[in-house]
């Protein structure tokens, strides 16, 4: 029985095409410039993007690192979502190595930050406040159910930031799930950011790394504080040789990995004692609850599915009995259908079983 993995969209392993382009990467010294796959990777994703440049990096969290620390120096302040990943789930790096500091506001359930507390976390000028000197939006928001920031949104974002004269950075790790669900090009939804950073390694396949792109200026600076961080890597091309299949494939097949997860979302809005929002499926994302009087409990559902069906799925907070999906590339829908009769095994048996007998 193969294993059906919807924990993350990290777990996409390199496709046997990926495989074959990474053993034969032309490859050479990177931190000499010298790496003809990496400086290709590099060029392309700076034209999908709409940008002067752009530069290879070891994870997302790297790329949000580099960026946030060209931007800004220390004691300076970003704001950014409650639920950003930069916030959340990068171990505080930008406080750890740059002394930048967060002022985090509340992500409505569309993945956006309101404009007007947006404007009012913005510090005036007076010696005893930090100084601001960048705004954060992640594209798309994962804590909202992979939420899509459309482009007129983020132009509003981006006049507020020229307005007083910050920076406007957007964590992009699923840039082209956001592009791909509001059907624009990528590059519209960064062309008034300074900077954007995006995973090739999630929904995208490829088995390590990330981009950062922006002006020439900007990715100078980005260049030199990678190095800092230990990220000037040698021979990737290995890694880049997977990375260029992504932009140039990958990226066009999202639509797939939306189908189904809103395909999940129908299946388990049918069943009893579990509460979902189809209707906010807009990308590869599906946040589920299971009602307080549920036979089982949501880390003894993952437990069951695991150990019965070889079906993985992370319990996102037990406490609130929510669970986290996501689909990519190796979730075909016959996959979903799996999944979905496990699930309907576990919490209505009843159904489940006359299923089968009208089967047979
Ligand atoms: C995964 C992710 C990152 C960080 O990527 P890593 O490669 O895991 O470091 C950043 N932002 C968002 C929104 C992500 O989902």
């Amino acid at each position: 029985m193969s294993v059906i993995d919807l924990r993350s969209d990290t777990v996409t392993v390199p496709t046997p095409e990926m495989r074959e382009a990474m053993a034969n990467a032309q490859v050479g010294d990177d931190v000499f410039g010298d790496d003809p796959t990496i400086n290709l990777l590099q060029e392309e994703a700076a034209a999908m993007l709409g940008k002067e440049a752009a530069l290879f990096v070891a994870s997302g969290t790297m790329g949000n690192l580099s960026s946030v620390l060209a931007h800004c120096a220390r004691g300076e302040e970003m704001i950014l979502g409650k639920d950003a990943h930069i916030f959340r789930y990068e171990a505080g790096s930008a406080a750890m190595y740059g002394g930048v500091q967060p002022n985090t506001l509340p992500v409505q359930a569309d993945g956006t930050l309101d404009l007007n507390q947006i404007r009012r976390a913005i510090r005036g000028n007076n010696v005893h406040f930090p100084t601001t000197r960048l705004i954060c939006l992640e594209n798309t928001q994962a804590s909202a159910f992979g939420a899509p920031l459309p482009p007129d949104y983020i132009a509003d974002v981006a006049n507020i930031a020229r307005d007083h004269n910050l920076k406007l950075h957007i964590d992009g790790a699923r840039i082209f799930n956001a592009a791909t669900a509001l059907g624009v090009e990528a590059s519209e939804l960064v062309k008034d950011a300074d900077s954007v950073s995006f995973c090739l390694s999630k929904g995208l396949c490829a088995p390590v790394g990330s981009v950062v792109a922006g002006s020439r200026e900007f990715i100078e600076r980005a260049h030199r504080v990678r190095k800092s961080l230990g990220g000037g890597m040698r021979q990737a091309g290995i890694l880049a040789a997977a990375g260029l299949i992504s932009l140039r494939k990958m990226t066009r097949r999202l639509h797939e990995d939306h189908a189904t997860a809103r395909q999940f979302a129908e299946g388990i809005a049918q069943m009893p004692y579990i509460r979902t929002d189809v209707s906010r499926v807009k990308t590869n994302i599906v946040y589920f609850n299971l009602t307080a009087d549920a036979p089982i409990a949501v880390d003894e559902l993952s437990a069951r599915l695991k150990a019965d069906h070889g079906i993985l799925m992370r319990p996102y907070d037990v406490s609130e009995r929510s669970v986290r999906v996501l689909t990519h590339y190796w979730i075909k829908p016959e996959h979903v259908e799996r999944t979905l009769s496990a699930m309907r095994a576990l919490l209505d048996p009843v159904r489940a079983g006359r299923e089968r007998l009208s089967a047979d």
